[in-house]
Formats: structure tokens, C-alpha cells, sequence
């Protein structure tokens, strides 16, 4: 096997250029070629190649986005635009493929295992965490970051003007967003899918008016996942505001969230994964995913990383429901 190729797709995510550097420099070590498809499976399908090599791979992996692009390409579940990639991949004579991206990509990677032979080897990247089998993935301790940056700037202002604000962080379905970064910005309340059962309505609004006679000069500061409340948090602030008489502000930080220079803990562990997928190419191994497991790297089964919902860490939700609790007692009376 002399040839592998490299993909990113789905979201991109803060880190996938540190990836690809660790790629092509293992590779390079191990006399592997390494090829690039832009935008995706897309790229594959339509043969957007170029050569990648050690010397391309200075200055990449302090920058967010994607060198090779990505791509949503929704056609590539059928299976003829499928066998058409697998074609393509043959004439450039690839051995092994990379997808370094989401559920998404690892779905889009087992399709493509029905009509081609060679190995596939895919990398978490993905600001959401959803992937099961790893404990991170690429991008997520960034977009946390940011988040938390982002709670930051609007509670100074908050603060000041003694406001609620409802802050909505991405995730698609999942909360690993919304709670890391609740806890990081010390949020009043967090909403996220996973909670069970749900926050009401009601009682949100009892705990926002409750705060507001105990601490009128306070900020309050919701993080809400996307996704989750019928309408958005524009509807939600809404409700809220009509519920409690006290004006609520609707702040969706959104594609901030998946931009900027990946944070030190990301581009590590981009190049941990990104260097273990070669070594596993080598290894012989196939149709697996490269995550991190306590520190260690591991090899999952790829149909494994998308057909199993991942739990939050229920220590940390505790953590912020605990922390969340605000004592009104003194001031019921
Ligand atoms: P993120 O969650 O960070 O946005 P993702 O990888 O989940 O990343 P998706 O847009 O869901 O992003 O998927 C990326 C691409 O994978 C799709 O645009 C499509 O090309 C391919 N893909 C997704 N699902 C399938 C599927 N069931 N069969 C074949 N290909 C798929």
C-alpha cells in the first residue's frame, strides 16, 4: 500500500488542519503518498485531488476551518454517486482513505466500505463530541472555549444592566456544548436534550423571578443547546419575558462556535489521532475510528460511533445542577 487520501467533511471543526499535518508527516516517514480531496466526499465523487506534502504542512495547524474544504453532500447516500467515488479512488490507485469528520462522515464512510476494498480509517472532528467511543473529539475543547468566551463578554454587559439573557450554543442534538460551557460561564440554568425529565416553562420562569427579587442587581444567564426548544430561543425568551414580566434577550452565538485557531488541548490531540491513524493504516486495520479513551488511543468499530447515543458525563451535569441551585431562602420570607 503506497497511497492514501485524506478527506474532511461534515462541519468543520477547529483542529482538522493539525490533523492533517500529523497525517501527512507520519506518512511521509513511512513513505506513504498522500492525497487530498477537497470539499468532502464531494471532492472524491467530482476528483478535486492534490498531492500533500511534509513541506505544505507549515503554518496549517494554527488555523481553523479546513485547508482541504468541506462539504454537506447529501447525494453521496446513494449508492451509485457511492460506487462512483470508489472508482475514483481506485484509478489514483488510494489504498486507504482518512474521513476526518461527525456521525455524519462515518455513516457516509461504512456506505462507501459496501463498493470499495481499501481501508477506512476515520477521525473524530466534529464541535458537537457525538461520536461514541471517544471521550472528545476534534474541535470540541475550542468551541467550548469559545462558548465560554462569548458567556463571558455578554455577562459583563448583563451584569451591568442587570439583565437575563438566554444564550443558545450549538451541539445538533447533543449537550456536550451546553454543559461544558454552562459550567465554565457559571449559568444561572442550563437547558440541553439530555436532561430528564425537561425543565418546564413554569418553572424556569418561577427561578428567573425568584432571582430577580433576592439579587435585582444581578445578571441571570441561561445556555440553552439548539435544537431543543419548539421555535428557538427567540420564542423561548418570549415566553419567558411574558411569563415573568422581566425582559429576556435571546443571544444565538452560532458559527463563531465552529471558527478560530484550534486552543492547545485540540491541536494535541489532532496530531495524536491524526499520527495513530497512519500507524493503524499500517497495522492493517479497516473500517475503524481512531478516538481517545482516558487518555489512551483506541480503535472502534466504525458503525459503533454513530449507532449509540453518547452520555454526558453525569458528574459534570450534577456539577452545574448543583452549582445552579440559587439559596432564596432568606429572602421567601
Ligand atoms: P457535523 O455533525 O460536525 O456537522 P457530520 O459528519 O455529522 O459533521 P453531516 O453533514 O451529517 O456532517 O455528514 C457529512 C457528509 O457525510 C454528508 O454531507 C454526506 O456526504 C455524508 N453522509 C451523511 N450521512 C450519510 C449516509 N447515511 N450515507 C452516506 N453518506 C452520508
Amino acid at each position: 500500500m503506497e497511497k492514501i487520501a485524506v478527506i474532511t467533511s461534515g462541519g468543520d471543526a477547529p483542529g482538522m488542519n493539525a490533523c492533517i499535518r500529523a497525517i501527512v508527516m507520519t506518512a511521509d516517514q513511512n513513505d506513504l503518498e498522500v492525497i487530498g480531496f477537497g470539499h468532502g466526499y464531494r471532492g472524491i465523487v467530482e476528483d478535486l485531488n492534490q498531492p500533500l506534502r511534509p513541506n505544505d504542512m507549515r503554518l496549517v495547524s494554527q488555523r481553523g476551518g479546513t485547508i482541504l474544504l468541506s462539504s454537506r453532500f447529501p447525494e453521496f447516500k446513494q449508492d451509485k454517486i457511492a460506487k462512483q467515488a470508489a472508482t475514483v479512488l481506485d484509478q489514483h490507485g488510494v489504498g486507504a482513505l482518512i474521513v476526518i469528520g461527525g456521525d455524519g462522515s462515518f455513516r457516509g464512510a461504512s456506505h462507501l466500505a459496501r463498493f470499495w476494498q481499501g481501508q477506512i480509517i476515520g477521525i473524530p472532528g466534529t464541535i458537537d463530541n457525538d461520536l461514541a467511543g471517544t471521550d472528545t473529539t476534534i474541535g470540541f475543547a475550542t468551541a467550548v472555549d469559545t462558548a465560554m468566551e462569548a458567556i463571558d463578554r455578554i455577562r459583563e454587559t448583563a451584569e451591568a444592566m442587570a439583565r437575563v439573557f438566554l444564550i443558545e450554543v450549538m451541539g445538533r442534538h447533543a449537550g456536550f456544548i451546553g454543559l461544558h460551557a454552562a459550567i465554565a460561564g457559571s449559568a444561572e440554568a442550563m437547558l440541553v436534550p439530555e436532561l430528564e425529565p425537561q425543565p418546564k416553562l413554569a418553572d424556569l420562569a418561577d427561578n428567573i423571578r425568584r432571582a430577580r427579587k433576592a439579587y435585582p442587581d444581578s445578571s441571570y444567564i441561561i445556555v440553552v443547546s439548539e435544537n431543543l426548544w419548539p421555535g428557538g430561543i427567540d420564542e423561548l425568551s418570549r415566553a419567558l419575558g411574558q411569563a415573568t414580566g422581566v425582559t429576556c434577550h435571546a443571544a444565538p452565538l452560532g458559527h463563531i462556535q465552529r471558527g478560530g485557531r484550534p486552543n492547545a488541548q485540540d491541536r494535541i490531540l489532532s496530531m495524536q489521532l491524526g499520527q495513530s491513524a497512519v500507524h493503524a493504516i499500517l497495522d492493517g486495520s479497516r473500517t475503524v475510528m481512531i478516538g481517545i479513551e482516558q487518555g489512551h488511543v483506541v480503535q472502534v468499530p466504525l458503525h459503533l460511533t454513530f449507532q449509540r447515543d453518547k452520555p454526558l458525563d453525569q458528574r459534570l451535569v450534577d456539577l452545574q445542577l448543583g452549582l445552579q441551585q440559587i439559596n432564596f431562602a432568606s429572602n421567601d420570607a
